[in-house]
């Protein structure tokens, strides 16, 4: 057995995947009477199950091959995937940072895995000893998120790095936020590092959260592995097409981009002059953590005047984290802001 094998779980490694009628099929015809589908309509007939279009775009990109990309229905099922094909239930368990994507604390429980939090420095930088140390023969998965949600920080590839090189398990490195950040992608790690997946997303720079399209990319027997365990027809046709659109529409990616790049630093230098901000933490995503003198009266405040923000106090006290929108929408932000700070000093005196 192989390293991977051996972490695989036995049922996992010796299932026999459903086979849909369109996966058997390959070549060429004109009638389709396989799939009990109905003759008439625009969407009648299934969708390509291995989204080859989709995914031979997605390679180019990445400047990896095909069969080193999955595609699934949003990154959320790329994260559960993984627990069902290497963690068994109310045995194994997997390693996160404290504060991160709560997704992986979610999916752990539906999975009855249990979950370890690594507390992040004080920097938000992850303590690699204290994670490689709470490693034990039953730890199958850890979860790395960079940019980290919600600290906005980037994980150095260093790290990357050396958590594979001493773990015998699945490292995950989550770039939902990646394409706002200015470091590089930890997928040129991939050759390098057997237990390396990184998953990303088409729900934040690419516009389309809506459409619930999220990949991992892997070694070819990884990404195996996930095509086995995925339900046939994961991604429909309609968000294959809309997602290939938005692939091959590189200068609308580009240009939304650098606008949100260049309001995050606007964003952030009308914060700094707000005296009930006590720290900013400096982001690579599409978003900023914000410290405030009272967090939850500020959130209230805000949602009163109809502008939702996420409320992170229960992580980081005091914290909230606020998306970058469109300039209109960030100005809005602003003014509602300000109009607080007058408010209290008004009642102050
Ligand atoms: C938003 C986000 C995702 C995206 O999940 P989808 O299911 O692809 O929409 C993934 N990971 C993190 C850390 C996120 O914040």
């Amino acid at each position: 057995m192989n390293k991977l094998e051996k972490i695989t779980r036995p049922n996992i490694l010796s299932l026999v995947p459903y086979s849909s009628a369109r996966n058997e099929f390959k070549g060429n015809a004109d009638i389709f009477l396989d799939a009990n589908e109905n003759p008439f309509g625009e969407l009648n007939r299934y969708p390509d199950p291995m989204q080859v279009d989709l995914k031979r775009a997605l390679a180019a990109e990445l400047n990896v091959s095909s069969n080193n990309v999955f595609i699934g229905n949003g990154s959320d099922e790329v994260i559960d995937l993984l627990f069902r094909i290497f963690c068994t239930p109310g045995v194994d368990n997997v390693i996160t940072l404290n504060p991160s994507y709560g997704m992986y604390s979610v999916s752990a429980a539906i999975n009855d895995v249990l979950i370890q939090r690594i507390p992040l420095d004080s920097d938000y930088n992850v303590q690699v000893d204290k994670l490689l140390n709470a490693v034990n023969p039953n730890t199958k998965i850890i979860f790395l998120c960079s940019p980290n949600n919600p600290t906005g920080n980037i994980i150095p590839l260093e790290d990357i790095e050396l958590i594979c090189s001493r773990f015998n398990g699945i490292v995950v490195v989550d770039e939902a936020y990646i394409d706002f950040s200015d470091s590089p992608s930890a997928v040129g790690l991939l050759g390098k590092n057997w237990n390396l997946v990184v998953s990303q997303t088409f729900s934040k720079a690419r516009g389309l959260a809506a459409a619930r399209v999220g990949y991992a990319i892997g070694s070819e027997e990884l990404i195996n592995l996930m095509n086995k365990v995925k339900p046939p027809y994961n991604v429909s046709k309609l968000n294959q097409k809309v997602a290939l659109e938005a692939l091959l529409n590189k200068e609308k990616y580009n240009q939304e981009v650098e606008l949100i790049k260049t309001q995050r630093r606007q964003v952030k230098d009308e914060l700094a002059q707000l005296p009930i901000v006590n720290k900013i933490f400096p982001s690579e995503a599409n978003f900023i953590l914000v410290k405030f003198e009272d967090g939850p009266k500020v959130y209230n405040w805000l949602l009163e005047k109809n502008i939702v923000v996420r409320n992170r106090d229960n992580e980081i006290k005091n914290t909230i984290r606020i998306t970058i929108g469109s300039k209109e929408e960030n100005e809005k932000l602003i003014n509602e802001l300000k109009n607080y700070c007058y408010e209290k000093e008004s009642t102050i005196y």
